[in-house]
């Protein structure tokens, strides 16, 4: 069988582009997976108690493009996204992020938000130089908060401490003066009514699509040549065979556990700063909806070898990638392969900004093979 694309990975990124090759250019594509289903890390499934569970860690959708909305929502219905989070530290749960009402719980007091902000001012470690995640926090919310919300956190998941990594680790999380306890600023925040897999499996719904799963890259890399290109979505130092080294990632353990009664957390996401050796517990239920009598809560243990989760934001890291990334630009340039995806660009990105990069990079495929 002759493919115009072959695609390396059924994850986000692997199912637009064969979706947008087929609808807009008619290209048959052959999409190979080396597990056994699609989605990727987007992947849910029902697990044996019948409860909907997120497999690799919880997702939560959300964009500020009502473009991408509408794109994806050619494949599903949605659902509003119920994200909140708190944080266990001191023996309660704080909201978090930070807000008027994680201060007020914390310092045992009212605050508007012009107090909140002077008091804030005044517990600060200020610091014009800031290198590194520590500074940054101390620099926002001074020690005391440091030291409840962020520091175990980052030592748990991390394995290092925030001295030795890059402010925007800590830097994402945002700190609000006011009541707003949703986890994300996104304008819409929204979850597939189905899930996710029934998404992307809607979305390569198409006879010009076919899918290999349980099908490794490097077995099958010299037998299957496309007519156009080939899209990779793995990981880029597999790709060249690890040549400089293996670029380091964090991986997690994820336990799920079945209790019989309708819920067991307060909100779908508990953060454990400074107890277990758990980050974070997960009940998905409050995000999907679901109506059952009994719930899956799964527990997040960090670690160091495994699937490849988040990549290591340090110096080192960004200088390594750097230079698989002058092979990866040859390859595209000698045999039209495109490195796309968090894996190929050894990047952490949300899944709505993995959708855009592959919007992005089947336009480049089409711009290239229109020129040739
Ligand atoms: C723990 C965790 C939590 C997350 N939470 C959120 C969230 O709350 N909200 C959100 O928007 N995003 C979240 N994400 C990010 C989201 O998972 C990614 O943005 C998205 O999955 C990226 O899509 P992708 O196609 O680039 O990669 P992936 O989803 O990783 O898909 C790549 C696919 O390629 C396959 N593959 C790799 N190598 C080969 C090979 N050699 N041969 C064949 N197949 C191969 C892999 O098996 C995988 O299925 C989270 C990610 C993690 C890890």
């Amino acid at each position: 069988m002759e493919y115009d694309l072959l695609i390396v990975g059924a994850g986000p990124v692997g199912c637009v582009v064969a979706e947008r090759a087929a609808e807009l250019k008619g290209w048959k594509s052959l999409i190979i997976e080396k597990r056994n289903h699609i989605a990727g890390n987007c992947y849910d499934r029902y697990h044996e108690s019948g409860v909907l569970i997120h497999q690799y860690g919880p997702h939560y959708f959300r964009t500020n493009k009502k473009d991408l909305l509408d794109y994806l929502g050619r494949f599903t219905e949605w659902i509003p996204g119920n994200y909140i989070v708190k944080s266990s530290t001191r023996g309660e749960l704080f909201p978090f992020p930070i807000n008027l009402i994680t201060l007020e719980q914390f310092f045992k007091r009212s605050f508007t938000a012009e107090e909140a902000e002077a008091f804030l001012e005044e517990i600060r470690i200020p610091n014009d130089h800031i290198t590194n995640s520590e500074e940054f926090v101390l620099s926002r919310v001074g020690k005391e908060m440091y030291e409840a919300f962020y520091l175990g956190y980052t030592l748990k998941q991390w394995d290092k401490h925030p001295t030795e990594l890059n402010k925007s680790v800590c830097g994402r999380i945002p700190i609000r003066f006011n009541r707003d306890t949703r986890y994300v600023d996104h304008e819409y925040q929204f979850t597939p009514a189905k899930g996710f897999t029934e998404m992307f499996s809607r979305m390569i719904d198409n006879p010009l699509i076919d899918v290999r799963l349980e099908t490794d890259f490097n077995d099958v890399r010299n037998e299957i040549k496309p007519r156009i290109a080939t899209l990779y979505s793995g990981p880029v130092d597999a790709y060249f065979n690890f040549q400089y080294g293996k670029l380091p990632w964090r991986s997690l353990d994820f336990t799920f556990t079945e209790y019989q009664q309708e819920y067991v957390q307060p909100c779908v996401q508990i953060n454990y700063p400074n107890d277990h050796e758990y980050t974070r517990s997960v009940e998905i239920k409050h995000v999907t909806g679901q109506k059952c009598p009994n719930t899956v809560v799964s527990y997040e243990v960090p670690k160091s070898e495994g699937d490849p989760y988040y990549p290591i934001p340090a110096d080192e890291n960004a200088q390594l990638y750097l230079k698989y990334k002058e092979l990866a630009d040859l390859e595209n340039k000698e045999n039209k392969v495109y490195f796309s995806g968090r894996l190929a660009r050894y990047t952490y990105i949300n899944t709505d900004e993995a959708i855009e990069m592959a919007l992005s990079t089947i336009n480049e495929i089409i711009r290239d093979a229109d020129q040739s």
